[in-house]
């Protein structure tokens, strides 16, 4: 029988997807809660969130509706010297929930997100006369895979192949548990007179392997980068509407980032969308009448109403189900995962932090993206009904926040169930 997971092979190249062994994609058909179904009928639990970006869970009817009725009225229109509705009240209900920002720019995605937030932090130097262009990132760093994006990662697997192209960033460590003193003079060390921004994921580093660290430590650097005069951008993209357990990760923060990226849970994960946030402070050197100082950045899908309406739906959804309540029970089943799952043996190192849990199994290889247990771990999941991707081999949980207890049960058991036959 020909099925749609054949037909694709004639015809799609798969993102972050090897194109010589042989695997089908499972083909969804219709999604519901926490769950997706695939063309036989087989229900997976979405365990990563499609990837990290559904919080309320598939096909959601307040989103579905409120989506339907904005394409019945707009579905697109030009944003540059055009506005609309949706795209005005989510900027201003986006600078309500991160106060200390002024203005919102809209892009498609994280990576987008990013992009605008390093052009921006370049070029409000490049705007103040004084040019500075030097990046510094933390070690392990993903913060997406267009050139600006890559450049301030680590070089690994992800980026090897264009890594002369990429430009310079000097990398510090991640302040972990017992590195937060060595990170904090890393820090202090690399700032130069040169240096524009610094950048990081906020609590989370998610792509590494859900690396987790202290908001004291991060305030500490974020306070000493305002002192040198260096621009602070906070990639939300994981972290922000909920994953950490509070709004967003740098609500842990005293000390506010300059620029804030966020995209993935902002539209529920039902649209791509990308919003940079920043405060008066970077946004008043684009305040000119020389054109040539003008932000000459967008899309052609910028500010897309259908997407905007969709996170307004969104936004409405953790008011009415009360979410972040949700957030809270979830994050306390994985405590009491985090203390199971510490005292196998086969486990490195359990860790979780808001509705994000994660586990570094013990293996020959370190902790790298192409640990073969990685293909051990994509094999079992979707055969118990779940759906897990690893990073390397850590096995991560990263789920809907309207998962119930009795799916979230069921992971639990696969996981358990996994660690005794590997
Ligand atoms: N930044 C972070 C922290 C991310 O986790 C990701 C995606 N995993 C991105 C940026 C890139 O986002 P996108 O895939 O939507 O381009």
């Amino acid at each position: 029988m020909t099925t749609f997971s054949n037909r694709d092979k004639n015809s799609i190249w798969h993102p972050f997807t090897p194109q010589v062994d042989g695997k089908e994609a499972v083909t969804i058909v219709r999604g519901e809660g926490a769950l997706l179904f695939d063309e036989d009928g087989k229900e997976y639990i979405d365990a990563i969130a499609s990837w990290w970006v559904n919080i309320h869970g598939h096909a959601h009817p307040h989103i579905a509706k409120r989506i339907s009725d904005q394409l019945k009225t707009l579905e697109h229109s030009i944003f540059s010297g055009y506005t609309h509705k949706p795209a005005v009240i989510l900027a201003e209900q986006l600078l309500q929930l991160i106060p200390h920002c002024g203005k919102v720019f809209y892009s498609d995605d994280g990576s987008t997100s990013v992009e605008v937030a390093l052009k921006m932090a370049l070029q409000y130097w490049h705007n103040s006369g004084k040019p500075k262009t030097k990046f510094i990132a933390f070690e392990n760093a993903y913060h997406g895979d267009t050139f600006g994006g890559m450049s301030v990662a680590e070089r690994n697997v992800f980026n090897n192949a264009f890594e002369e192209l990429l430009f310079d960033v000097a990398h510090i460590p991640v302040p972990v548990k017992g590195s937060e003193e060595r990170a904090l003079k890393a820090l202090e060390k690399a700032i130069d007179e040169n240096t524009a921004a610094f950048i990081f994921e906020p609590l989370i580093q998610g792509a590494a392997g859900m690396i987790m660290y202290d908001a004291k430590i991060l305030d500490e650097m974020i306070a000493l980068c305002g002192k040198r005069n260096v621009i602070t951008i906070a990639d939300e993209v994981m972290t922000g509407f909920g994953r950490t357990g509070k709004m967003f990760a740098t609500d842990f923060l005293t000390n506010k980032p300059d620029i804030i990226c966020l995209s993935k849970g902002l539209t529920g994960g039902f649209f791509p969308l990308g919003a940079t946030l920043c405060t008066d402070k970077i946004h008043s050197a684009f305040i000119t009448n020389d054109k040539t100082k003008t932000f000459f950045h967008g899309h052609s899908y910028t500010g897309n109403p259908t997407a905007c309406m969709a996170a307004l739906a969104s936004l409405e959804v953790f008011g009415m189900e009360n979410t972040m309540k949700r957030v809270g029970e979830i994050g306390k089943i994985f405590s009491g995962w985090m203390k199971e799952f510490s005292a196998d043996a086969k486990v490195n190192d359990a860790r979780s932090c808001g509705a994000v849990f994660a586990i570094e199994l013990k293996t020959a290889g370190q902790t790298e993206y192409l640990n073969p247990i990685a293909d051990r771990i994509h094999d079992f999941f979707p055969g118990h009904g779940i759906i897990l991707r690893p990073l390397g081999n850590v096995l991560y949980v990263l789920p809907p926040y309207c998962i119930t207890d009795v799916q979230l049960e069921k992971v639990r058991t696969a996981i358990q169930r996994f660690l005794e036959l590997n």
